[in-house]
């Protein structure tokens, strides 16, 4: 059984809201968030996440799914 943990953008804008997230395999919420944190993601203490565009982050390249247990069952 494996967990999944989305880890989503909450920035706010007038007409919206940012649609990223990150999807994880972690086992805790806290896991999911230094996942994001590695990857450029801004975790607040309140709660609240933001994604590396938001935050100023930059990074060459978008992750939108982090593998944190790899598993060997898939050949
Ligand atoms: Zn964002």
């Amino acid at each position: 059984m494996s967990t999944r943990i989305t880890v989503h953008c909450n920035t706010e804008w007038a007409e919206g809201s940012c649609p990223t997230s990150l999807m994880t395999d972690a086992h805790t919420v806290a896991e999911a968030r230094q996942a994001a944190v590695e990857l450029g993601w801004r975790a607040h203490p309140d709660g609240r996440d933001f994604c590396p565009s938001c935050s100023g982050t930059r990074r060459s390249s978008y992750t939108p799914v982090v593998h944190l247990h790899p598993t060997r069952t898939t050949p």
